[in-house]
């Protein structure tokens, strides 16, 4: 009875942007039988020969996973996307060391977005009422439909967010990050991955830092990541190559020396900004999901993934609120403006963490501890990356509950510590009266060991 009152008159809800997270929620609204119109500004992805536009390929996790599956297209994309089960962080030696996202068995996929997109777009079609479907371009011209919601997918500069920013009591903010990127691609190496493929390399510099993610077609997607100061400063193809020689000199040979000088200067560094606002919603009419609605920095590799966790989330009330819309907006914007924010601000955190942190060793030992609990307490402690990327977990919970697991390990670390300093001490005196000729008086031998300080012991950056 509930499909009753909701169908009566087919409501039409306008999709404006017809990129992931547009083409995701058209599969949605679809679904459960609404007339669903998408408006996307470029040229349709799926006849374009030129795919402009963002990174090449995403790393997809567990939330994204899950929107897909609920629309019956998880196991399609899943098919062409590359498992990468450990970081692999590259020292400027050259030497390779993993650092797993997780236990034996979790990972996550490396996937085109130009083939997943496309997917998204026909997977709409194939939804019930496919004959309704109609899409439109957004020129700035005649077309013109009333639908009754209209959902604002168009990214990080939305149009539709715009006139949000027209009205009263409307929260907003932006801050683009001083670094910039820019991607190269790595060649296959005699028609093979030139690197193990079920990773996504890391070459870790401080400042600065090169990510790599495999391709179906056994190319890898180098990402430089870099202030753009830096960037400018690299004028011509030798100091390109002197730059790499200095700072990853292990993948000259693999992308190649010409490549290299004629890639870099391909297309200018792109800018990566961080967008938070609230609420999501203008009363019944008008919501906003995706990057329209909180553009992150892409260093938790959360961002689409987010974006399609919304549409999950704005699905459950619809089915709560019996497709309500003054009931599911302002609870949509109720429940999920908490988690994007906590997602935007992880985002910014681990922006620090992947350059730096990875090369610290109390990081590297801290992340071993987080592992060795959860494999005995699996419930009790969960390291923050599982949360973020393996369950669905509120991202702001997986905030909150990541402080309360540090404060308790942190002290257990310094109260274990603080015991084997006095058990060890305990033993040197009482060794110290057996043994005359003790070379380092007991005293002194505390006073070293006490003075041994636990660098970092929060790793807090956000
Ligand atoms: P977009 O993908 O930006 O799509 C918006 C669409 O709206 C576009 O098609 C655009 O043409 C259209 N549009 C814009 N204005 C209008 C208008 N006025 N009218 C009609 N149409 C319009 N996320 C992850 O989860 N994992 C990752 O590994 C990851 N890596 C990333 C790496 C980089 C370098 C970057 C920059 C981002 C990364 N992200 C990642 C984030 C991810 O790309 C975004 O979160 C995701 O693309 C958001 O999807 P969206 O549909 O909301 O916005």
């Amino acid at each position: 009875e509930k499909l009753e009152g909701r169908q009566s008159r087919k409501k039409v809800v306008a999709v404006v942007g017809g990129g992931l997270v547009g083409a995701l929620n058209a599969c949605f609204f679809a679904k459960r039988g609404f007339n669903v119109h998408v408006f996307e500004s470029r040229e349709d992805i799926r006849k374009a020969k030129i795919v402009k536009g963002r990174s090449i390929n995403l790393a997809l996790s567990h939330r994204g996973r899950q929107a897909l599956k609920h629309v019956g297209m998880e196991d399609k994309i899943i098919s062409k996307g590359i498992p990468m089960h450990a970081r692999m962080i590259h020292s400027l030696s050259g030497k390779q060391s993993p650092i797993p996202y997780g236990r034996k068995g979790q990972y996550i996929l490396s996937v085109d977005r130009a083939n997943l997109n496309k997917e998204l777009l026909s997977g709409k079609r194939r939804q019930k009422d496919a004959e309704d479907l109609n899409d439109r371009r957004s020129d700035g011209s005649k077309d013109q439909i009333h639908a009754d919601l209209i959902v604002g997918c168009d990214g990080a500069f939305s149009a539709t967010r715009k006139q949000f920013l027209r009205r009263s009591r409307f929260n907003y903010s932006q801050t683009y990050i001083p670094h910039g990127y820019m991607e190269l691609t790595m060649p296959p190496v005699n028609g093979e991955f030139a690197m193990k493929p079920n990773y996504l390399h890391i070459w870790p510099r401080n400042t600065f830092m090169m990510i790599a993610l495999p391709n179906l077609d056994k190319t890898f997607t180098c990402t430089l990541f870099m202030p753009f100061e830096d960037f400018e400063k690299i004028t011509t193809g030798d100091e390109v190559i002197q730059f790499f020689q200095s700072y990853f000199p292990d993948t000259i040979p693999l992308i190649g020396v010409e490549a290299l000088k004629k890639d870099y200067f391909r297309l200018p560094a792109q800018a990566m900004v961080s967008v938070k606002c609230s609420p999501y919603h203008i009363g019944d009419k008008c919501v906003l999901m995706g990057d329209a609605a909180h553009a992150v920095v892409p260093f938790y590799g959360q961002g689409m993934n987010a974006g399609f966790e919304d549409c999950i989330v704005f699905d459950e009330l619809m089915e709560q609120f019996n497709e309500d819309f003054c009931a599911v907006l302002p609870e949509y914007t109720r429940v999920r403006v908490p988690d994007d924010h906590a997602i935007a601000d992880l985002a910014m955190y681990n922006y620090v963490e992947m350059r730096a942190h990875v090369n610290s060793k109390w990081f590297l030992f801290r992340k071993y501890v987080d592992n060795v609990l959860h494999f005995f307490l699996p419930k009790t402690i969960i390291p923050l990356y599982t949360m973020v990327t393996f369950t669905r977990i509120p991202y702001h919970h997986a905030v909150e509950r990541w402080h309360w697991q540090n404060k308790v390990i942190n002290y257990g670390l310094l109260l274990s510590a603080v015991g084997a300093v006095l058990g060890g001490s305990y033993l040197l005196t009482k060794h110290s009266q057996q043994v005359n000729n003790l070379a380092v008086p007991a005293e002194k031998m505390w006073t070293r060991l006490v003075s041994f300080r636990i660098p970092g012991m929060m790793t807090t950056q956000m």
